[in-house]
């Protein structure tokens, strides 16, 4: 065991899927490519222009603190956050200081300190002497020369929510566990789209460590720049080492901002870490307070939809799964909505349907049409693959109307085409002939064909009869039913 403690606390912005932007009436389109398009005088900082507050990205982020189990005080108000740097027109950002939206709140028993409203940035754009490529980066590449900057003010005012965790995470995987637990809830509030590549989820990661024999926490270091989950990973092992590493030399650990060089795999020293009081932070003086008392809370609250941990506990119970596959089914919204959907519709097929039916159909989804989605790189929501199909196929492989070979065949086509899948079986001939009088007729087809199989079966030997329904399936091109071939031809041998 190693004789220092880690410490974590993680900040998390996120940008929320508003249809205007946080204080002007220009688009939030985090999509749109041509540059400068989504603006106007406010979002662009001219002077004179005057902010007007976004109600629904207030009550986005009320509803992301009702799901965390967070306060929401009586009263909130913005600041000016000061600073000057070509991506914030205005010089200041419009942000929230010491009367945020929500106080407090818990996930996955890591507690949160807050969470507050802010806008966005524009982007800066990088472009260097040596070819054409344009890096999108706060800051030019270290160390190279740029030809050109540019600033796209399409994602300025963009609304942000940024929560800031107390240092309660203990190492790599919890923090990478929290960032995707809180991900997955902005998700299912439809506030956010949250995807860390995209940049609409980002991560900054605190890290600290002290020794074992000392109560008081280490000096921590920030950590920017972390583009994915695998990179808040990396970046805390890395920084962890670090840290380690300069304390058995006798270092100390500057307060610093560090940023991860995904390339180097290292994190690599900003600027020494800004305090508070070098944003000069002060009221935003164009926009009133705001009294959240007059919020229709309670509906906000009821409009809460089920959330992950709730859905995953209720899918446990309700279809007897196993806790991993709930997480694979929650893990996505329409996953988890499409496997619903279709449990309704197997009811209609078949009325008693139960656990071991649900199960069918749980393998059936994440096996079989996962893996077809996987390999044609189709999403839940293009497929043409409806729920209610899905079922009657899967009700048929129960009722043994089909082989489960014949409707892992048809399938892909059914993935394809969007069609019937009882229409599909009849066009290609592939109901499970499982009638005993239509397999007695085939199997004494079969018998006569091969009469040295015959006496091979007599004499005891044990694969005949397998070789014989292999035949008979053959002759029915993969629709008898093999169980009840398999019993007709023992009674009709045993019988002669
Ligand atoms: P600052 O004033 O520098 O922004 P805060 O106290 O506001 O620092 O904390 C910012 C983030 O850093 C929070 O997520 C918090 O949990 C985390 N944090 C605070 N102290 C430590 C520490 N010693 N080690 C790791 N993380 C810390
Ligand atoms: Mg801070």
């Amino acid at each position: 065991m190693s004789k220092y403690i880690p410490t974590i606390g993680l900040e998390i912005h996120a940008e929320l899927k508003t249809k205007t932007k946080m204080f002007c009436d220009s688009l939030n389109d985090p999509f749109e490519k041509h540059p400068n398009t989504n603006v106007c005088p406010v979002c662009l900082g001219h002077p004179g222009t005057l902010p007007v507050m976004n109600r629904s990205a207030v009550e986005a982020v009320l509803k992301v603190g009702m799901a965390l189990n967070g306060e929401i005080p009586q009263f909130s108000k913005f600041d000016r956050k000061n600073y000057f740097y070509p991506d914030l027109p205005k010089a200041y950002q419009i942000s929230q200081y010491d009367l945020p939206l929500i106080f407090g709140g818990i996930l996955d028993g890591i507690r949160l300190r807050r969470i507050h409203l802010e806008e966005d940035t524009a982007r800066l754009l990088h472009q260097l002497p040596d070819n054409l490529e344009v890096t999108s980066l706060k800051a030019a590449p270290a160390g190279r020369q740029v030809k050109a900057s540019y600033v796209d003010y399409n994602r300025a005012g963009v609304p942000l929510m940024e929560l800031v965790t107390e240092p309660d995470i203990k190492n790599a995987d919890q923090a990478v566990e929290f960032a995707k637990a809180l991900q997955l809830i902005l998700r299912y509030l439809e506030v956010s789209d949250a995807d860390m590549e995209r940049g609409q989820m980002r991560v900054e990661a605190n890290i600290s460590i002290h020794s074992r024999d000392d109560e008081s926490l280490g000096t921590k270091v920030e950590v920017k720049n972390i583009n994915s989950f695998r990179a808040v990973h990396d970046a805390i092992e890395y920084e962890l080492q670090r840290q380690q590493e300069a304390l058995e030399k006798g270092e100390t650990i500057k307060q610093e901002t560090r940023g991860w060089d995904e390339n180097k795999k290292k994190t690599v020293s900003q600027r020494s870490k800004e305090e508070a009081h070098d944003y000069r932070y002060f009221p935003e003086t164009d926009l009133p307070p705001l009294d959240l008392s007059s919020f229709a809370l309670g509906e906000l609250k009821n409009s809460l939809p089920e959330l992950p941990k709730e859905k995953r506990a209720r899918l446990i119970i309700e279809y007897d799964l196993q806790p991993e596959q709930a997480v694979v089914l929650v893990a996505d919204k329409k996953v988890v909505e499409y496997f619903e959907n279709a449990v309704s519709e197997l009811k209609t097929f078949i009325p008693n349907a139960g656990p071991r039916n649900f199960q069918t159909l749980f393998n059936y989804l994440t096996n079989d049409v996962f893996g077809l989605m996987a390999e044609r790189g189709t999403s839940i929501s293009e497929l043409k693959l409806t729920p209610e199909n899905f079922a009657e196929l899967v009700a048929m492989v129960i009722t043994e109307k089909v082989s489960s070979r014949a409707a892992k065949d048809i399938l892909p086509k059914i993935l394809e085409s969007g069609e019937d899948p009882h229409e599909l079986v009849k066009a290609e001939g592939l109901a499970q002939v499982s009638n005993e009088d239509d397999l007695t007729l085939v199997a004494k087809i079969i018998l006569e064909r091969y009469p040295k199989v015959v006496a091979d079966y007599k004499k005891g030997k044990s694969n005949a009869l397998q070789f014989m329904v292999g035949k008979a399936m053959a002759e029915l091109r993969g629709s008898g039913n093999p169980e009840i071939l398999q019993k007709v031809f023992k009674r009709i041998l045993d019988s002669v």
